[in-house]
């Protein structure tokens, strides 16, 4: 097997497993970095066209969930939004285009379950199935949490670029292969908790910086952000288990706490979670 990005032979094993899937393997790319999982033929063609994520779901509940992500998502990028038209690769529920609608000259989502279309378009958002079906370029591509499961990510970011106005920006939104608790702290029970059989592959900093160049892109800025508080972080390692921000976070955490935890965490690059944001190289 060959590190699909750098096409170093050398791989190591990561501890933990695939908490829905133990036959796979976490595999570490020795040069760049790369994690990936042993095999990627669970994931076919239909796979989330069928609904497997969201299998008999209640779309109200759905946007309560994403709801605080997408709230930041949208605060953060809300002044390069201004009156631009914005493509959402992989847009799920469509929580955040809804927000952007209120400031983008235009939105449309592209998300493969197609039971969230009647939703889209009780929303108006223009909604898509496909990107081979869009003929038109975007000044501004979002797409968060989306890369990791994508088994061709170059062939996607390709497609994207082709979409993408001479002066447009590219933001990608993926969980951090160096989160604090696999990293630093080493939590066991995370490690067995956190690698999903759908995500192919976890990228650091670094190796969104290769797959940037590979593309023909350039990295603009790279961001590193902290969901989940301190509380989440210590009940894992004082009792092994997820959620402590629901059960400790009231008395434990602050604004001013988990702002300063995540610039700590940031300076380690070892967020939970990355924003990268491409920009064409040869404009
Ligand atoms: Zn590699």
């Amino acid at each position: 097997m060959t590190c699909s990005l750098c096409n170093s032979i050398n791989y190591k094993s990561r501890p933990g497993s695939v908490r829905d899937n133990k036959k796979l393997k976490i595999f570490e790319c020795c040069e760049c970095g790369l994690v990936f999982l042993s095999e990627s033929t669970h994931i076919n063609e239909n796979f989330y066209e069928e609904s497997n994520m969201h299998k008999n779901f209640d779309f109200s509940k759905w946007r309560k969930e994403t709801f605080e992500d997408d709230t930041r998502r949208f605060s953060f990028l809300k002044n390069s939004l201004l009156n631009k038209k914005v493509l959402d690769f992989g847009s799920g529920n469509g929580g955040f285009l809804k927000l952007a609608k209120e400031v983008c000259k235009e939105v449309t989502g592209v998300e493969l379950e197609k039971a969230v279309t009647p939703f889209y378009i009780e929303d108006k958002i223009n909604i898509k199935n496909n990107l081979d079906n869009i003929n038109s370029k975007f000044d501004i591509i979002t797409s968060f949490h989306v890369i990791e499961h994508i088994k061709e990510p170059l062939e996607i970011l390709e497609k994207l670029k082709l979409l993408l106005e001479d002066e447009g920006k590219l933001i990608i939104e993926v969980p951090n292969a160096n989160d604090a608790l696999l990293t630093i702290y080493k939590s066991e029970p995370f490690s067995h908790f956190t690698y999903w059989s759908c995500h192919l592959y976890l990228y650091t900093s670094h190796t969104l910086n290769l797959l940037a160049k590979k593309t023909g892109l350039k990295v603009e800025f790279i961001k590193h952000i902290q969901r989940y508080p301190l509380s989440n972080h210590l009940y894992w390692l004082s009792k092994g288990k997820p959620a402590g921000h629901v059960k400790w976070g009231n008395f434990l955490d602050s604004e001013e706490l988990s702002k300063a935890y995540e610039n700590q965490l940031a300076s380690l690059q070892a967020t939970d979670t990355i924003i990268a944001c491409f920009i064409k190289e040869d404009k």
